[in-house]
């Protein structure tokens, strides 16, 4: 199973392909198939034919909800830095190495601590939670299961997190003679990143991030 998980909203519909315009309102359908998640994206006239009528018992089905299309801004204001913790989140989710799930779970806290994603559903599999955050810009949504931290092992994550925050994920050591060189300084946006919340972790090991109403 891939946990881990990033899906990018459709620019199109997923099933007749019409493209979406500004302000259309669209119908996501999260579904679980052949151990993969699949986000499939559909204009209101697809969904009204083919996916309302039941839609949750469809095999695999998880969730489904509306959101309205906001066309791209033609260049993205402020490209570099603003998102340290979600740039270095998407790299993590990229890898699916299990050494980074605690702080993949982590760094979403975080972001959802400052509104940087949000909570859109969580759901068990395997007798885990698992977590279903979307980018509130990108719609992007990032699906991260519940380490289920113990106390204990909190300092060392968030030292883990800060320490990549501080100094970014270097590459596999057999990635080619740069990987032997220094880290370059850390840039100045990521001081303010580096703090992990003390409380990120505690809090929500106990009681989780609270669900998007629906
Ligand atoms: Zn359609």
């Amino acid at each position: 199973m891939n946990d881990w998980n990033i899906q990018s909203r459709a620019h199109a519909c997923q099933a007749c392909g019409g493209e979406f315009a500004d302000k259309q309102r669209y119908h996501t359908v999260l579904s679980d198939e052949r151990s993969d998640y699949i986000r499939l994206d559909v204009c209101e006239k697809c969904w009204a034919e083919q996916y309302a009528e039941g839609a949750r018992d469809r095999k695999g089905f998880i969730s489904c909800w509306q959101g309205v299309y906001e066309a791209p801004p033609a260049a993205p204001p402020d490209p570099i830095q603003r998102d340290t913790a979600e740039s270095l989140l998407r790299k993590l989710i990229e890898l699916n190495d299990p050494q980074y799930a605690a702080a993949s779970y982590i760094l979403a806290v975080m972001l959802e601590r400052k509104r940087q994603l949000r909570v859109k559903e969580q759901f068990k599999r395997d007798g885990r939670r698992v977590f279903v955050y979307e980018q509130p810009k990108t719609f992007d949504l990032f699906t991260i299961p519940d380490p289920d931290l113990q106390l204990d092992q909190l300092d060392e994550v968030q030292s883990q997190v800060a320490h990549l925050l501080e100094h970014g994920l270097n590459p596999p050591a057999d990635a080619g003679p740069d990987a032997t060189e220094p880290v370059a300084a850390p840039e100045p946006a990521a001081e303010e990143d580096a703090e992990v919340p003390a409380s990120a972790a505690e809090e929500s090991s106990e009681a989780g991030p609270i669900p998007a109403s629906r």
